[in-house]
């Protein structure tokens, strides 16, 4: 696949065309190109995006997704939940890693357009007519490198596998199973995320 294929695909994959979806691909295939890496087709690769939950530009994660092939379905991605738009890439082979995050030069550019207006107002990006999708999607895709994304330094930094837990309680609330870091504290008790009437 050349690059606009890669996008093509990453924007049918994520449902609609968007900046931060864009973004995501072009800095999924930068970090590639500055590691020397293919597409992980098993887990050759692990990403850590910055982005958070319930927040615009979420998005950016189905670009990252699709163009390193680091999948929340193979378990190689996760989220730091930071509410940011940078992605970390390791390369388990080699031991390095590097971080590549967004730049907001053209936020005032997207956030003036015709989508991000009717965005604002409520309307599911998917009602919004596609020329005016793709009017994002090309102003994210077709800017300079070093106008949209900061590249850092390589890193010698392995990527380490948290170990597996394998310590279970039964939940005094609900009698089920729950491995123990998902333990809550409620009311003194340790019971299971349910039961302690939390929110997720
Ligand atoms: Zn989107
Ligand atoms: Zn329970």
């Amino acid at each position: 696949m050349d690059d606009t294929e890669i996008l093509a695909g990453a924007l049918a994959f994520h449902g609609h065309r968007c900046w931060a979806s864009t973004a995501g691909v072009r800095l999924g295939l930068a970090a590639m190109e500055t590691l020397g890496v293919e597409r992980a087709g098993s887990k050759q690769l692990h990403a850590v995006i910055e982005t958070g939950d319930y927040h615009g530009g979420m998005c950016f994660g189905d670009g990252i997704q699709f163009t390193t092939g680091c999948t929340f379905g193979k378990g190689n991605i996760e989220k730091s939940g930071e509410g940011k738009f940078a992605v970390t890439l390791f390369d388990k082979s080699s031991g390095r890693a590097v971080r590549v995050a967004y730049r907001p030069t053209l936020q005032p550019r997207i956030k003036a357009s015709a989508f991000m207006q009717k965005r604002a107002a409520g309307v599911p990006p998917t009602e919004i007519p596609d020329e005016e999708q793709m009017e994002v999607v090309n102003l994210v895709w077709n800017a300079p490198a070093e106008e949209i994304m900061t590249v850092g330094p390589v890193r010698e930094q392995a990527w380490v596998e948290p170990e597996e837990v394998v310590r279970f309680a039964v939940c005094p609330g609900c009698g089920e199973l729950v491995a123990e870091p998902y333990l809550r504290v409620a009311e003194g008790r340790l019971v299971c995320a349910a039961c302690s009437g939390y929110p997720r």
